[in-house]
């Protein structure tokens, strides 16, 4: 999904590094280097020092771009099986 805001073990801000850390990554492995010294590099360019936060986007996997393919297009009609009337029937029954 997002990169969460924070890290969940000691709070530092982490949100804004997850898009500087990527183009890091992606400088380093253009320049030749493995994936794991491209990452750890990376990671220290950032200012992450600390593994708590480190592993926060170690670890994180973006799929938020997967999952918009399945947003509700605000152009397309809603379709709904319950009509108006139906829904208005469950209200006055709960
Ligand atoms: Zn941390």
């Amino acid at each position: 999904m997002l990169i969460p805001v924070r890290c969940f073990t000691c709070n530092k801000v982490i949100g804004q590094k997850w898009n500087p850390y990527n183009d890091k990554v992606t400088e380093y492995l253009s320049s030749g280097d493995t994936e794991m010294n491209a990452r750890g590099k990376a990671l220290d360019d950032v200012g992450l020092v600390r593994y708590c936060c480190r592993r926060m986007l170690l670890s994180h996997v973006n799929i938020i771009d997967q999952l918009l393919q399945y947003a509700n297009n605000p152009s397309e009609k809603i379709v709904s099986s319950i009509t108006p009337e139906e829904s208005e029937q469950e209200d006055e029954e709960n």
